[in-house]
């Protein structure tokens, strides 16, 4: 977790300290106050929220008489407020009535999705919980393949089935075994093809109704890659009303300075970021916290 916070520091450590410098200067001037807005839009928080932090920031380093507030404190309290840690983030991978927790995981190809299952699969086993994945991107042989792999390096059982069959009996098949197995937590990979919005919704609406036959799904996770910016918040939105994400995975935030999607995103669905990616290895997942990730930001 240290070398997670790390990581975290480095892609992301440029915008915090970036800001601390610019607040921290002896005269806020007006220039000050538009560097630091651009400081917040280029790191995708989005406009709504650029502006709502420089107004709390504009009042709270106003300086009447006495001494000057400290900027780092100041910063850092008003960058956790936006990110918010009222927000549950806590997984949801176990069921009820002695049945497994049903994980569905959703988003467009090349996010991260079966990287992201396999690395939750991991976490799961290091907690002794017994694990079933089920790889419903059943139209990409390699992406079932990808899976297997990280299953048996994992440890874990996967179902598949011939390639192109149809993903929702793949999942009830997955559900299934996990039942009949009586394991913790059944984790479902699904195909993100976004091209065709009507198809994606039939294929994952069919996929969460054979699913809920036999148990409910108790999380729905969103894989965002935070690269895309504007890009990955339309995709956000689409499979939101596609199906009822429960909770936001940003991966390859190694690889990015722009965490303020975070904010952006958590606004947009007011559905809260539960994990971060931080890179392509098994262990580069970490749950989200919003005071770790401001202290990361600040150093
Ligand atoms: P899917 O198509 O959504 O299932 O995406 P994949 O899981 O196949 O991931 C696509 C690529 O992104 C792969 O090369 C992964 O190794 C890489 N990837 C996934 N998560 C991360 C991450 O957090 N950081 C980095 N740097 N790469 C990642």
């Amino acid at each position: 977790l240290v070398r997670l916070r790390e990581r975290l520091a480095r892609s992301q450590g440029g915008l915090g300290r970036g800001l601390l410098a610019l607040l921290s200067r002896d005269k806020l001037d007006e220039d000050t106050w538009e560097s630091i807005e651009d400081t917040l839009l280029t790191a995708d928080i989005g406009v709504a929220p650029t502006q709502q932090l420089v107004e709390h920031l504009r009042t709270r380093m106003r300086v009447e008489g006495g001494e000057s507030p400290d900027a780092r404190t100041v910063l850092r309290e008003e960058l956790v407020a936006l990110v918010d840690p009222t927000m549950d983030r806590r997984l949801r991978i176990t069921g009820e009535d002695g049945r497994p927790g049903i994980v569905l995981v959703v988003g467009v190809n090349g996010a991260g999705k079966t990287t992201t299952v396999g690395k939750i699969a991991r976490i799961l086993v290091a907690e002794d919980k017994s694990v079933v994945l089920g790889a419903a991107d059943t139209f990409r042989a390699a992406a079932v393949d990808q899976l297997a792999t990280w299953a048996e390096r994992v440890g874990v059982e996967v179902v598949r089935g011939p390639e192109g069959s149809d993903p929702a009996s793949v999942a009830f098949e997955a559900v299934k075994e996990g039942i009949d197995r009586g394991v913790d937590t059944v984790i479902v990979d699904t195909a993100g093809r976004l091209q065709n919005k009507a198809g994606l919704m039939d294929e994952l609406g069919k996929v969460k109704r054979v699913i809920e036959k036999q148990a409910p799904v108790t999380e729905v996770l969103l894989v965002l890659d935070a690269t895309t910016g504007q890009n990955g918040m339309i995709q956000a939105r689409v499979f939101s009303e596609i199906v009822d994400v429960t909770g936001i995975v940003l991966t390859k935030l190694d690889g990015s300075a722009k965490g303020g999607i975070v904010v952006a995103v958590q606004r947009e669905l007011g559905v809260p970021v539960k994990l971060v990616g931080l890179g392509e290895g098994a262990d580069d997942l970490a749950p989200f916290d919003a005071s770790a990730f401001v202290d990361a930001l600040l150093g």
